[in-house]
């Protein structure tokens, strides 16, 4: 499993880079992209596509050719596969065949946003990418409101205002949020605000609404959720006395 650059590719590894250019094939996200990418560093690689869609098979494919004695890679377009990315299906099946897994560790965004966010980092819990729908979206948040760890999201640019606007009303105005943008490119940026204060700044310049983003959120303070355990209790006792 080969980590690749998220936008600057002087963070693909030297290791990676070795590896990618010995190993019998690669299983790609999008040939295309990867296609690119291993060109860059002067790399030619027979390439196999690995999406959604056809996963299971790959995957069989992939145990056979490894039973077989050869060597192959897995990359996505960016970042670390398996992460918001395909590859479960296709790791899951060669260890359930006995076949041997390497990480080759490299970029992630999620990573690379909580290293910056300025907010604790002892425990979070990525939530990937929200429902695109906004009562799906805000249920969602509903159902991550009490949680006190931080929480990591990625989010698309056409829903990023959007989604500001849901983790203030969902989550509270004064939740800390830390959104980057553009990680590792040229117009890396990242700023920290309570949630109320976002999707004003997103739509100070419409750069701030421009690229990929990764929004890291301070969890519930204790307090909170203690209350809504507290809250549970108190329903579990009150229906006791129910008829
Ligand atoms: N596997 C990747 C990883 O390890 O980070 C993530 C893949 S996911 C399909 C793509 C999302 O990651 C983007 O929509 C964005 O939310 C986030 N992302 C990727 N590159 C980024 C970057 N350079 N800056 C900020 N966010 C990024």
């Amino acid at each position: 499993m080969v980590a690749t650059p998220i936008g600057n590719l002087g963070d693909l590894s030297p290791r990676a880079r070795s590896v990618l250019a010995r190993v019998d094939g690669i299983c790609a996200e999008d040939t295309r992209t990867s296609g690119q990418l291993l060109a860059q560093f002067g790399i030619q690689q027979s390439l196999l596509a690995l999406h959604e869609h056809n996963e299971d098979r790959i995957a069989a494919r992939v145990v056979a050719d490894l039973a077989a004695g050869k060597t192959l890679a897995l990359v996505s377009d960016a970042g670390t596969p398996l992460v918001s990315d395909p590859g479960y299906a296709l790791v899951k099946a060669v260890r359930e065949a006995g076949g041997e897994l390497r990480a080759i560790p490299g970029p992630s965004a999620l990573i690379a946003a909580l290293s910056v966010a300025g907010l604790p980092t002892d425990e979070f819990r990525f939530a990937g990418f929200l429902p695109a729908k906004p009562n799906a979206r805000r249920e969602r948040l509903r159902a991550l409101a009490a949680e006190t760890a931080t929480l990591v999201f990625y989010e698309a640019p056409h829903r990023i205002v959007e989604c500001a606007e849901d983790l203030a009303s969902e989550l509270g105005a004064g939740r800390l949020v830390c959104l980057a943008r553009e990680l590792t490119k040229r117009f890396e940026q990242s700023v920290r605000l309570p949630a109320g204060e976002l999707a004003a700044w997103l739509k100070a310049d419409d750069n701030h609404q421009r690229g990929e983003f990764v929004l890291v959120v301070a969890g519930a303070p204790a307090g909170e959720a203690g209350s809504v355990v507290s809250a549970e209790q108190t329903l579990r006792l009150l229906l006791k006395e129910l008829p």
